[in-house]
């Protein structure tokens, strides 16, 4: 620990009092390695401030003390942008304790949450008050409001209601100068030049420590109609998703899963059955929502999936009949990256291009990702309607210990470079954190990362704010 460190924290133990001041090892231990177990940090000392003014006096110190922070919300993120640097040279910073959900307002249709409120407990509290919050994601039950805002995550609703960018109203941040931005008071028309609420988003932390976030509600949903389809193609899935959309408004999850990855989940999740008789080379799973109790959500599936199975575009499909069996083709598809990881090392590419691009990418760079590295098996899974795949490469028979780091390396600049003539993105909703910052700086237009770099030194001259994480 650096002197400058132990005043730090010394400091804050005097202000903050014990709770807000963890230096146990034990307890400090599960937070410094990220969700995939791939980065593993160090840290003498983890601060966790109950309220905005205790967020404000650590900043305040750290910029003092020229000590970087590197704020933490759930630790479910997918590119180490939570995890110290190995050397101990930052203070975590976890948000955990901040977890009051401050208002729910049905007249404004606005929540707001500290940044530590989980998820799921959001979905719970604006369902009491018969509203829902529409974005939702694997990680759910761990995953914080301020994580998911840093990250500007996505999930599987996109479709219909947009990544968290499309869901906050404002947000409540202390920035690397100690001071308080608040922005919660959610005003659908503010053109007071640029946001620093959309600046904020997405930032992974880097900008400032987000202690609250007013997020957009929507009506809390009636009925829902969750089907599992086969299809021969990711194109026909394609086809699939434009007819269902020209004939109802009612599709808000459309994701698409490789045979391949499905047998894995069929292998290695107890509990899991095939959904379909016989077998097909492409699933997709729809989920439809009404708010409206009078709509047979259900029937109106069955029909449209009946008559896409007349038109050839579908090669069989079933529709939940219950709660329990939805949920159980949920799992089928939540439990993907899970199998995978069971199965064995896995190298995920959170990628992205323009939707109609979707069916000939993946196709294309599946063959020629296994053309040119013998042995591994490409596949892609995800949210097709957002043009948001999951590419991952498997290494089969032949991993060795220090793969990802050897052959591993090469794939992903493979797959990315692939991408990136794809007019695509390396980044669809995962962040850039520390795993993708070299193959960010590797690929981005220079212009890009120049105003990336120029708004990071405008506003954190100190470079307190998580250094080593977006900013090439
Ligand atoms: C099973 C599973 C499924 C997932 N599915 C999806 C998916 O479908 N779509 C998707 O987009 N993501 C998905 N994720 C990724 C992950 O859940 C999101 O990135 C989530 O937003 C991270 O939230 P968190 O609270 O865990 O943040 P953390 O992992 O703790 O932090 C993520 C980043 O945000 C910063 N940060 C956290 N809190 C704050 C704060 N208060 N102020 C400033 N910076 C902060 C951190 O420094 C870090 O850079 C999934 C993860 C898992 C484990």
């Amino acid at each position: 620990m650096t002197d400058a460190e132990a005043q730090l924290i010394e400091k804050a133990g005097q202000r903050l009092g014990p709770k807000a001041v963890i230096t146990d090892a034990r307890e400090i231990e599960p937070w410094v390695t990220d969700w995939r177990g791939r980065v593993h940090g160090a840290t003498p000392a983890m601060l966790a401030p109950g309220s905005t003014e205790e967020v404000a006096d650590i900043v305040r110190l750290a910029a003092e003390h020229r000590v970087p922070l590197v704020p933490q919300g759930g630790n479910t993120g997918m590119a180490a942008g939570a995890t110290p640097p190995a050397d101990g040279s930052a203070l975590l910073l976890s948000m955990r304790r901040m977890n009051r959900i401050r208002s729910i307002s049905a007249d404004n249709r606005l929540a707001v949450a500290e940044a530590g409120v989980i998820l799921a407990t959001l979905h719970e509290a604006v369902h009491e008050a018969g509203l829902r919050f529409p974005l939702t994601l694997g990680a759910r039950g761990s995953c914080t409001i301020g994580g998911l805002t840093s990250t500007n995550a996505g999930g599987t609703q996109v479709l219909k209601f947009g990544t968290m960018r499309a869901l906050v109203a404002g947000v409540e941040a202390v920035l690397p100068d100690g001071s308080v931005h608040n922005g919660l008071s959610g005003l659908k028309k503010d053109n007071r030049g640029y946001s620093l609420d959309q600046l904020l988003i997405g930032a992974e932390g880097t900008l400032g420590v987000i202690t609250a976030v007013a997020v957009r509600l929507v009506p809390a949903i009636a009925a829902r109609a969750v089907a599992w389809v086969g299809v021969d193609s990711p194109a026909r899935a394609l086809d699939l998703l434009r007819y269902l959309e020209a004939r109802s408004d009612s599709v808000e999850g459309f994701e698409l899963v490789p045979e391949e990855c499905l047998q894995l989940v069929l292998k290695h999740n107890s509990g899991t059955r095939p959904p379909l008789k016989g077998s097909h080379a492409w699933h997709v799973l729809v989920e439809a929502t009404t708010t409206k109790a009078a709509i047979d959500i259900g029937g109106q599936m069955e029909r449209l999936l009946a008559e896409a199975l007349e038109e050839g575009i579908v090669g069989d499909g079933v529709v939940a009949a219950s709660e329990a069996q939805a949920e159980a083709l949920w799992k089928l598809r939540d439990s993907i990256s899970e199998a995978e990881r069971t199965e064995g090392q896995t190298l995920a590419h959170d990628i992205s291009v323009a939707v109609a691009d979707v069916p000939k990418f993946l196709v294309e760079a599946s063959a020629e990702v296994e053309r040119r590295f013998p042995g591994v098996i490409a596949s892609g899974f995800g949210h097709l309607g957002d043009g948001n795949i999951h590419f991952h490469v498997r290494a089969a028979g032949r991993a060795a210990p220090d793969w990802y780091d050897s052959e591993g390396a090469e794939i992903t600049e493979f797959v990315h470079d692939l991408v990136t003539a794809a007019g695509g993105s390396i980044s669809a909703e995962h962040g850039i954190g520390q795993l993708k910052r070299a193959e960010f700086a590797r690929l981005a237009p220079p212009g890009r990362i120049h105003a990336l770099r120029a708004i990071k030194q405008a506003l954190d001259p100190l470079g307190i704010m998580n250094p080593g994480k977006l900013v090439p």
